[in-house]
């Protein structure tokens, strides 16, 4: 603690979510040890980052692609659990074993330029000043709501997928979904069979993708993003680069008529939505699954951001500030890049901050907690 309250820390890790638990883990296999030379900052009340909140219907059998986290595997999940115990319950056990001791509920409200070099985290729980920050907030903060004229005037009820909490809720009502991303259609799937009727709505005409997606189509999927993020553009959202996967319920529901979809409607009215040439559908409940937007607003101070709207990064270093990296954002954003950003983070700051790391101890130290 320095004499103005504020505690000097080497690493400041905002979000416990994949990208910060990997940056974590590679903090403590490098030598640093937590609440001594680095901090977990999270605002969330749970152990499991955004997996916390899906909902109870997205069952673990539904997650595909989910990567193990570094040093640890998820063995024996139950296909049938919702992903939300699942995957909350292996971060939990993660942090445990690695002892990251995860500061929560901790709300980070804003980094600045502090002295002496340092950068300043304000938060729910006091200042910290540290050396380096690595920030992985995610996007599950910001849902993105697209606006339409005549949403106020609506007599249902609109929702964000962020909200979303099974199909009980839609039971006989006509449901309007708006989005063409992979939740919009993994709901739109559940809804359909308890609703009165669905309409599906999305802005660019979706796109399947047959046949597996290997690691040559994941390369290919992350470099588009990249090269949007080195332009200094906001990263586009990973269905806009990935397609959606084929799957054999996506099939029936294509025959079954469910999967027909149409462009956005012009205007929101109060019984409904309204397209430009005068179509119209009526509605209790529109449903925006229109994806997230990163939570960086805690930033803004340190002014990052490019005139495209987007922050450039090395790797994943911003290019306006050497001291901070940014983990689970753009094409890092998917769990498999999410562990491998924590990596690049933590090897990035070892070089900037020259020396603090003792990469023997901490070896040592993890592979004893491995062992017991
Ligand atoms: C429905 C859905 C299904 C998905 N399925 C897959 C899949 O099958 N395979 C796959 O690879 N990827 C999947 N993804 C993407 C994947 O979830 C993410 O890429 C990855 O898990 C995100 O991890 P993260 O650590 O970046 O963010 P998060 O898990 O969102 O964690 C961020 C953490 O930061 C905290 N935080 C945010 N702001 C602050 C603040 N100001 N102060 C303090 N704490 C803060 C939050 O509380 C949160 O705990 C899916 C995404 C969604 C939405």
């Amino acid at each position: 603690m320095n004499h103005s309250g504020v505690r000097d820390v080497e690493v400041v890790v905002i979000g416990a979510g994949q990208a910060g638990l990997a940056a974590a883990f590679h903090l403590r296999r490098a030598g640093w040890a937590p609440d001594r030379d680095f901090v977990v900052l999270d605002h969330s009340p749970r152990p499991g980052g955004a997996w916390q909140f899906r909902w109870p219907t997205l069952t673990y059998d539904k997650v595909h692609g989910m990567h193990a986290l570094p040093g640890m595997e998820l063995t024996g999940a139950d296909p049938q659990r919702p992903s939300s115990e699942v995957i909350g319950g292996y971060f939990g056990r993660y942090e445990q074993t690695f002892g990251l001791r995860v500061h929560r509920p901790v709300s980070v409200a804003a980094v600045r330029t502090g002295a002496g070099g340092r950068l300043l985290v304000e938060t729910s729980e006091g200042a910290y000043a540290p050396r380096a920050l690595i920030n992985a907030t995610g996007t599950w903060d910001r849902p993105f709501w697209p606006r339409f004229p005549g949403q106020e005037v609506f007599a249902g009820r609109q929702l964000h997928s962020a909200q979303y909490e099974g199909p009980k809720d839609f039971r006989g009502a006509r449901v309007v979904v708006v989005g063409g991303g992979t939740s919009a259609v993994q709901q739109l799937l559940e809804i359909a069979p308890v609703a009165a009727a669905t309409t599906w709505v999305t802005r660019r005409p979706p796109v399947f993708r047959e046949g597996p997606f290997g690691e040559e189509q994941g390369r290919a999927a992350v470099a588009l993003v990249e090269q949007r993020v080195r332009q200094g553009l906001p990263p586009r959202s990973v269905v806009s680069v990935t397609g959606l996967p084929m799957t054999e319920a996506i099939r029936r529901a294509r025959a079954s008529g469910v999967l027909e979809r149409l462009p956005l409607f012009a205007r929101v009215t109060p019984s409904g939505v309204v397209w430009a040439d005068g179509r119209t559908v009526e509605a209790e409940v529109i449903l925006y699954a229109t994806g997230f937007r990163a939570a960086l607003d805690h930033l803004a101070p340190l002014r990052l951001r490019e005139p495209g709207g987007g922050i450039r990064l090395d790797g994943t270093r911003a290019l306006r500030d050497a001291r901070v990296h940014l983990v689970g954002y753009g094409p890092s954003a998917s769990t498999i890049g999410a562990n491998r950003a924590g990596r690049t983070a933590v090897r990035d700051i070892r070089r900037l901050l020259d020396g603090a790391a003792q990469p023997a101890r901490g070896e040592a130290e993890l592979a004893g907690r491995l062992a017991s």
